[in-house]
């Protein structure tokens, strides 16, 4: 099979891929893009789906406990909070750099057998289908397989060469934006999580991550299909975090690195298509829910999940059923329910000011 994208899905199915016998390539642009510098908050569940410890990891990771989190609410700490979910999620987190993590992720696949072909990027038009084969372009080479996943996120060119029927997506959108701090201009506590920062559906955080950075970033969530940059929220969060006396009264966000995205989520699509020879998996398919902080678990999972899918003859993998056990947010709605009101998707939008914050596209 040939997947593009070496993000967690790919490097997963890739990796699952080679442990079932199959044989797999992964083509990975890593290299023709700057490196990735997103936090990602990596839970017990996560590593149970990768089949791996956080003892295998070989690099620096942050793994605070309970007490190090402050969970707030409009400014307001919610104190009991944070431990009744944990002691009902009973789950552990890590802080990883996302760049060395992804990277690791790949190389466990190389050294499964899989084939990783780096700095190639994948353009919808170079992907053709004979009704039996794939085959795929870079440069003057071309691969060919049988087993097609597009595992390359948002902007995955399978997803455009065989999903994609021009109406947009269909579900909804979750809108990310960080930057990336040095904690010598932090005075705050080490993980806080805002949730309902400004308007419902609204989510904040400030987190210092393996490499000793602090993230800073917020989502949201939103039914349109184009979002202005301004919108994102992260200046004013970025204000209000100053305003509580957290960060260095010098701090300028214009001078430290910005990054973020849109994550597509909640689409009820088939993620198969051409007769159950072609996957979307991860990012690609919209497997997020409404928790930024299951990205890359679910992206995992579903890379599994295809690959069971394939391994058992090309059905159709039932991921919608298996995803999001673990939900952050869900778990807090039905704990506190309107003393926590999170109504994803249905919040109406203050336009901000968030001028001078770079975007990135991941
Ligand atoms: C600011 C921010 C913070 C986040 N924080 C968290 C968090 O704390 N925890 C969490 O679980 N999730 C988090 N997420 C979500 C998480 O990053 C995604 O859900 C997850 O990375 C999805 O994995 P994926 O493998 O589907 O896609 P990706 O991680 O996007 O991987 C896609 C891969 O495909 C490659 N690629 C793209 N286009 C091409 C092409 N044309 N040709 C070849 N290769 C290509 C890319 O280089 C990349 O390696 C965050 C997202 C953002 C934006």
């Amino acid at each position: 099979m040939l997947i593009v994208g070496g993000g967690p899905a790919g490097s997963t199915c890739a990796r699952f891929a080679a442990m079932h016998g199959l044989a797999a390539a992964v083509i990975e642009r890593t290299g023709t893009s700057s490196p990735k510098r997103t936090s990602a908050g990596i839970f017990d569940h996560t590593w149970r789906a990768l089949e791996l410890s956080p003892r295998d990891y070989p690099h620096p990771m942050r793994s605070p406990n309970a007490a190090e989190f402050r969970t707030l609410n409009d400014g307001k700490e919610l104190t009991t909070v944070f431990n009744v979910v944990v002691e009902k999620l009973n789950r552990h987190v890590y802080f990883p750099n996302r760049d060395e993590f992804d990277r690791w992720l790949l190389s466990l696949a190389e050294v499964s057998g899989a084939v990783v072909i780096r700095d190639s990027v994948v353009r919808p038009r170079h992907i053709e289908y004979d009704g039996e084969l794939y085959h795929v372009k870079i440069g003057k080479s071309v691969h060919t397989a049988p087993i097609l996943v597009g595992a390359a996120g948002t902007a995955c060119p399978v997803y455009r060469r065989f999903f994609d029927d021009g109406g947009g997506w269909p579900g909804r959108t979750m809108y990310l934006n960080e930057i990336e701090v040095p904690q010598s201009e932090y005075r705050g506590s080490s993980y806080v999580s805002y949730f309902n920062f400004m308007n419902a559906g609204v989510f904040g955080w400030t987190y210092i991550v393996g490499d000793g950075w602090l993230h800073i970033g917020v989502a949201h969530m939103s039914n349109r299909p184009k979002i202005k940059k301004n919108d994102l929220l992260l200046e004013e969060f970025l204000g209000a975090v100053k305003a509580a006396g957290q960060l260095s009264p010098r701090f300028d966000p214009g001078k430290h690195h910005a990054s973020g995205g849109s994550i597509r989520m909640f689409a009820d699509r088939p993620m198969v298509a051409n007769g159950a020879s072609c996957f979307v998996i991860g990012d690609s398919a919209g497997v997020l829910q409404c928790d930024a902080y299951n990205g890359i678990s679910n992206a995992i999972l579903s890379g599994r999940l295809c690959v069971e899918a394939v391994a058992q003859g090309g059905g159709k993998p039932r991921i919608r059923e298996r995803l999001n056990k673990y939900l952050f947010m869900d778990v807090l709605r039905d704990l506190f329910g309107a003393r926590f009101p999170i109504r994803p998707g249905n919040s109406s939008f203050p336009t901000g000011s968030a001028g001078r914050v770079a975007r990135e596209d991941r």
